[in-house]
């Protein structure tokens, strides 16, 4: 049993359920890999540069200062990310526009120098630390598949402090449906009455709810603010230093 105290508040749990971007992970990476996907279907299918531009703008990049647009990066699912990339190149007359981007991302999230960009949220790590030590199981439930949500883990040196992984390739229902939450409980061997799930969207917390973790923890890393997140948070912290680990 992990005991650690939140928001003045002392707990016990025996295993915490993360959610990977947002509240792991901050998204400062993420404009540089747009970069790299809109460069490389640039360059694949003949673009002009005010069309590579567009497409970065299309994903919430500004093309002038690689920076996120006032309105925020396209942080929707992966399958939406692409659908909207290969709409925008249909409506450039280009064929098979689908199949090109899947690629074309699936390429990008192989060959992206992540361990150059990727940055833990505050206290991310000493938590994941502070977890193991304490004899807890750590569990990661997100919308990336699998494979580049391990890779991300273990460029941040992660790998070892992760004991399951559950992605969008490994379990039918996105969250809010809890089948996520309650299959990394089932691989960790604990009952989510025992689990904490840790989340930057509302959606995180209503999957961690449904699924009946004991708490639901809502971080201020990620894509929602608190009003966002309060309903369905026990929780509202504003990142993972907030924790600590007795
Ligand atoms: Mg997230």
């Amino acid at each position: 049993m992990v005991k650690f105290s939140v928001a003045g508040q002392r707990e016990q749990a025996q295993a915490f359920l993360f959610d990977k971007d947002g509240t792991l992970i901050s998204f400062s990476h993420w404009p540089q890999v747009m970069r790299w996907r809109a460069r490389r279907l640039a360059q694949q299918l003949r673009l002009s540069p005010q069309q590579e531009g567009a497409l970065l703008r299309l994903m919430g990049v500004d093309p002038a200062t690689g920076e996120p647009l006032p309105g925020g990066l396209l942080l929707l699912p992966r399958v939406e990310v692409e659908a909207q990339v290969s709409g925008q190149l249909a409506s450039w007359g280009i064929a098979e526009a689908a199949e090109i981007v899947a690629r074309i991302f699936r390429e990008v999230d192989e060959e992206f120098p992540f361990q150059e960009y990727l940055r833990p949220t505050p206290g991310a790590g000493e938590l994941l630390l502070g977890i193991k030590r304490a004899g807890g199981k750590v569990g990661v439930v997100t919308h990336d598949a699998v494979g580049p949500a391990r890779t991300h883990l273990a460029a941040l040196g992660w790998g070892e402090l992760v004991d399951v992984v559950v992605g969008a390739d490994s379990c039918r229902s996105r969250k809010p449906h809890p089948e996520g939450v309650i299959q990394a409980c089932r691989a960790l061997g604990v009952s989510p009455q025992d689990a904490v799930m840790v989340g930057d969207t509302a959606a995180d917390l209503q999957a961690g709810r449904a699924a009946g973790c004991r708490l639901n923890l809502g971080v201020l890393t990620g894509a929602e603010g608190k009003e966002e997140l309060a309903p369905a948070a026990d929780l509202v912290i504003g990142d993972l230093r907030e924790v600590r680990v007795h």
